[in-house]
């Protein structure tokens, strides 16, 4: 077994007992596995071990991946999910490559993607980023805002609302991080009365995974347990 088929077991097995904790059950909790900064070999080898979805946060860098393994009819029936800050140049890339956006915290965004998302594609799922840290250097709404883009979302053709996406303060302390987490779950289980297709919560990262379980996540973004750690040019 490979280091990377080794780690997404451990991290599945991870999953499964953190939901049963939490009087969950394991299939409730999809795993992205983000794929950013690492080599195709990498996304290939996590392939080979039955991940299907990949999260990346960085345009150029994903569409080079996509389009090479999107060639290839032995990587068929990857999820690609973008997880990264969205700049309204590189919209028409990204709807015409990913199956999900998870960051979405403008009207603007939004209405670009619906526009550029082609005809013979299904709806692009989408998920709105809540800064709920209230960090200024994070990107994302207010709780506030959420209802207002949720409308606008939700009359897009193009577009499938799916849920919420966040990013817990950074630090240490899980006491902040649930708190955090919670008010997410909170906002989620307002959101879904109002919107049918609404069913996903995107949170919990490799450092604070067990809590955001605990807190109703329905998809954790797991990078460096899986890949290890980074390196930025
Ligand atoms: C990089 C990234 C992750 C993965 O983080 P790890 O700590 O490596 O698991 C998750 N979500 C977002 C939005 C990211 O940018």
């Amino acid at each position: 077994m490979n280091d990377i088929e080794s780690r997404l077991l451990a991290i599945k097995e991870q999953i499964a007992s953190h939901a049963r904790l939490a009087n969950r059950a394991p299939d409730e909790i999809k795993l992205l596995a983000v794929s950013k900064t690492k080599p195709l070999e990498a996304i290939q080898a996590a392939y080979q071990a039955g991940q299907r979805l990949f999260g990346e946060s960085y345009v150029q860098e994903a569409i080079t991946k996509i389009q090479q393994l999107n060639n290839a009819p032995e990587y068929a029936g990857i999820e690609w999910h973008f997880i990264g800050p969205l700049q309204s140049n590189k919209t028409r890339l990204v709807a015409e490559h990913f199956d999900w956006v998870h960051s979405i915290d403008r009207e603007k965004t939004a209405q670009r993607l619906n526009e550029q998302r082609p005809a013979g594609l299904p709806a692009l799922n989408i998920c709105i980023q809540v800064n709920i840290s209230g960090e200024q250097t994070k990107s994302g709404m207010t709780a506030d805002e959420v209802f207002g883009l949720a409308g606008i979302i939700s009359n897009f053709p193009r577009l499938k609302l799916r849920g919420l996406m966040a990013i817990a303060e950074n630090t240490d302390d899980m006491n902040i991080v649930r708190d955090n987490f919670l008010q997410m779950q909170e906002l989620f289980n307002r959101l879904k009365t109002l919107y049918p297709s609404v069913d996903t919560l995107s949170m919990g990262m490799t450092d604070d995974m067990p809590v955001a379980i605990s807190c109703g996540s329905t998809m954790v973004r797991i990078g460096t347990a899986i890949f290890g750690s980074r390196e930025y040019k």
